[in-house]
C-alpha cells in the first residue's frame, strides 16, 4: 500500500456523463496534482436517450447497445481529465440503468434499482478497500434529483463506506478502512440562479428552452455548502469530458442541454457538503480543498 499516492479521492455515479457534470474540473485538478483519482460508475446508462439522431439506433427501445457505446464515451472522457482509474460497479454490465422513477424498466432483472444495497456495496467495499481513499464524493439521499439509479447510488456508497470500515465484514478480505470525509455534491441555489440569469440575458435563444433551477442536481441552500472547488484552470477540460459524452450532452460554450433540449449552466467551480468527517476550514469559512485537515495527505 505505500506505494499509493498521497491523496486520494473516490468517486461514485449512476451513469457514464454524471461524473464530468458534476465533478469534471475537480476531477481533471486533483488528477493534475498527482492525487489517486478512482471512479465508480454503477451503471451504464443503458435506458438514456440518445441526441444525435445518427446514433438513435443505439436506443433501449431499439438495438439496446447504448451501454457499450457509453463505456467508450465514458473512456475518451476519463482521458480528457486525466483520470486513469475508473470502474464499473462489478463489472461491464453488472447492474442496468434503472430508468426514471416509475417506468417498468426500475424492476428488470439486473437494474440497479432492484439490487441488494449490501451486495453491490461488497464491490465497492472491494474498491475502497484496495485504494484506501480518504475522500468520498457521491450524491444526496435524493440522488440530487430523485433518479432511482443517483438514490441507489448514494445508498450503495453511504452503506459501502461503513462496511468497508467495519473490521468484521469479509474479515481477511483487505484491512479496513475508514474514509475520513464523504461529501455530497452540491450546488448552492444562488449560484445556479445567477447562472440560469446569465444564460437568459446572453444565450436565450440557443436552445429550445431553458432548463428549471429545479432541474439542476444537488441544488442546497447557500449555508449547506461547506466547500468550494475552483476548476477555472481545468474549465476546458471539464467541457472536453462533457463533449465526449456525444449521446447525452450537446455543449454550446458554456451552457449544455441534455435530451430534453433544455440549456443549463456548465459550472467550472464545483461544490460540496461535508457530511461525514472534521471539515478543514475555520467555522463558517468554506474548505478550498476536499483533502483539508486530513492527516497524510499534504502533497
Ligand atoms: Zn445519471
Amino acid at each position: 500500500m505505500t506505494d499509493l499516492p498521497a491523496r486520494r479521492l473516490l468517486l461514485v455515479h449512476a451513469h457514464p456523463d454524471d461524473e464530468s457534470i458534476n465533478n469534471g474540473a475537480t476531477m481533471a485538478r486533483y488528477a493534475a496534482d498527482g492525487a489517486l483519482v478512482t471512479l465508480v460508475t454503477c451503471t451504464l446508462g443503458e435506458e438514456g436517450e440518445v441526441i444525435p439522431p445518427a446514433l438513435a439506433h443505439l436506443a433501449a427501445d431499439r438495438d439496446d447497445s447504448l451501454g457499450p457505446w457509453r463505456q467508450g464515451e465514458l473512456a475518451a472522457a476519463m482521458k480528457e481529465l486525466g483520470v486513469t482509474d475508473h470502474r464499473l460497479l462489478g463489472g461491464p454490465g453488472r447492474f442496468r440503468d434503472s430508468g426514471m422513477m416509475g417506468v417498468e424498466q426500475n424492476h428488470r432483472p439486473g437494474a440497479f434499482w432492484s439490487a441488494d444495497v449490501d451486495e453491490a456495496a461488497g464491490y465497492l467495499v472491494e474498491v475502497i478497500r484496495s485504494v484506501r481513499p480518504q475522500v468520498l464524493v457521491t450524491y444526496d439521499p435524493d440522488g440530487g434529483y430523485g433518479h432511482p439509479d443517483h438514490i441507489q447510488a448514494h445508498r450503495v456508497a453511504t452503506r459501502a463506506a461503513e462496511l468497508a470500515a467495519d473490521p468484521a465484514y469479509r474479515a481477511g478480505s483487505g484491512a479496513p478502512h475508514t474514509i475520513a470525509k464523504i461529501y455530497w455534491n452540491r450546488v448552492p441555489r444562488t449560484v445556479a440562479e445567477e447562472a440560469f440569469a446569465h444564460l437568459r440575458a446572453t444565450a436565450p435563444d440557443t436552445f429550445p428552452g431553458i432548463a428549471a433551477i429545479g432541474d439542476v442536481p444537488g441544488v442546497a441552500n447557500d449555508t449547506l455548502i461547506t466547500t468550494e472547488i475552483d476548476g477555472t484552470d481545468y474549465a476546458e477540460a471539464k467541457a472536453a469530458a462533457m463533449r465526449a459524452h456525444a449521446t447525452q450532452i450537446a455543449l454550446t460554450g458554456p451552457f449544455f442541454a441534455l435530451s430534453n433540449d433544455l440549456g443549463q449552466p456548465v459550472l467550472t467551480t464545483e461544490y460540496y457538503e461535508l457530511v461525514s468527517g472534521v471539515p478543514g476550514a475555520a467555522p463558517g469559512a468554506r474548505e478550498d480543498d476536499l483533502f483539508a485537515g486530513v492527516t497524510g495527505a499534504d502533497q
